[in-house]
């Protein structure tokens, strides 16, 4: 059922893929092997710190388990269907994977930093009206593997094994690419364990920021158990507008929503919460939203970052004026809150926010379950 990596000459490769174990599934199957305890810590430095993708050539390791993991496991990396580079830097990347279907990941140089725009599924049950992966059919969840994988193949392009110390291209990442990461908490939470481990990838949880459209009853977990950096996918301020323009509103409402925010417990250690909020014109991009908006956050420590519409074709929005904008950015800064306007990038590519699409002729789902289905988005 896998495609063959370039690893593997023979084909069906029936071998376990190694990459997105978590720490302690990995040390049980080299402890079931047969082997000592540090031998899990030297495949993990291979793996997750040197990018190591060859086992015979992890050269620490005696030659007999070398060959005994290539009997039993692959490394596998999504394969570059696409490949798509904007004028103002942004990368673009169509991955395909194993079974066929395709998601995206973005790169986003900024000055002295590099932030990675992570997928957390195959499309998105959302179907929030502006963006463009709402439309999409086909909609499956991402192994913690095939979220690690996007991480780990920017890191092979970039040539960032091991990490420089300075002027590295992949410092940040974010979870904003295509899907709602938590309706695929379990698998977004593995992967990025495996992203903070200090003895792997070692990209600090204050690098880290995971966006959701508000699925309110996981966000104390979030904070808990990876403590990254939040962003909530706010971009209207009445429950009667919002659960026109980001459905999942209907279940999870403004206040709700607000109360996991309050509670999110690394705002206890001087953390900010980024609330998205994205200018619709003449929808939600009045004052006077601005000033319920102020109300609303009142006590929590955040900032709201304004991301001007980014258009797609079909799209039922425009974006809102540079003078509106700034009217609302005024508001939001005067009750003391930052308020920057998000930079558009990549929109020649198809690659800004809201934009990824990666057309996929399935429409069969997945039999992995959704941890918490909501109705896909063509049902
Ligand atoms: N499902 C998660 C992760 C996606 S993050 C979430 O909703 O937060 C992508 C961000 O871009 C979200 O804030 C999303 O609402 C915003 N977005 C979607 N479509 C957009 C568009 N066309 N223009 C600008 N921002 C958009």
């Amino acid at each position: 059922m896998n495609a063959p990596t370039p690893e593997a000459q023979a084909s069906p490769d029936s071998r376990r893929d190694i990459v997105g174990l978590a720490r302690d599934q990995l040390a049980a199957e080299i402890a079931a092997m047969g082997e000592p305890a540090f031998r899990a810590r030297q495949l993990w430095h291979w793996l997750y710190a040197r990018g190591g993708r060859d086992f015979s050539r992890m050269t620490t390791m005696s030659k007999d388990f070398r060959a005994a993991l290539e009997m039993r496991y692959r490394v596998s990396r999504p394969a570059i269907a696409q490949h798509q580079q904007s004028e103002d830097g942004t990368q673009k990347w169509l991955l395909r994977l194993a079974d066929g279907s395709a998601v995206e990941s973005v790169h986003i140089p900024e000055d002295g930093r590099g932030t990675l725009c992570v997928s957390s599924q195959v499309g998105c049950t959302l179907t929030c009206r502006f963006c463009h992966t709402g439309t999409q059919r086909m909609v499956r969840n991402l192994s913690a593997g095939e979220i690690l994988g996007q991480i780990l193949l920017a890191r092979d392009e970039f040539g960032e094994w091991p990490a420089p110390s300075t002027n590295r291209r992949l410092t940040n990442i974010v979870m904003m690419g295509m899907g709602e990461p938590l309706y695929n908490y379990d698998n977004v939470a593995q992967a990025l364990r495996i992203a903070m481990d200090p003895e792997g990838l070692a990209i600090s949880r204050r690098k880290i920021t995971l966006s959701t459209a508000g699925v309110a009853p996981l966000i104390k977990r979030v904070g808990a158990e990876l403590g990254v950096m939040l962003a909530i996918s706010l971009h209207a301020v009445h429950d009667e507008l919002r659960d026109r323009i980001v459905p999942i509103n209907k279940k999870y409402p403004i206040a709700e929503l607000l109360r996991a925010c309050r509670d999110y417990p690394p705002l206890k250690n001087a953390r900010r919460i980024t609330f998205e909020y994205v200018m619709l014109k003449g929808v939600n991009d009045s004052t006077a939203d601005a000033r319920e908006l102020v109300r609303l956050i009142a006590g929590i420590p955040s900032k709201v970052n304004l991301i001007p519409f980014n258009a797609w074709p079909g799209a039922p929005f425009e974006c809102s004026s540079n003078a509106a904008i700034e009217r609302f950015a005024q508001v939001v800064m005067a009750a003391g809150y930052p308020s920057p306007v998000r930079t558009p990038r990549g929109r020649d590519i198809l690659a800004a926010c809201g934009q990824l699409k990666s057309a996929s002729e399935k429409t069969r789902k997945s039999a992995r379950a959704m941890d918490d289905p909501a109705p896909p988005a063509t049902a």
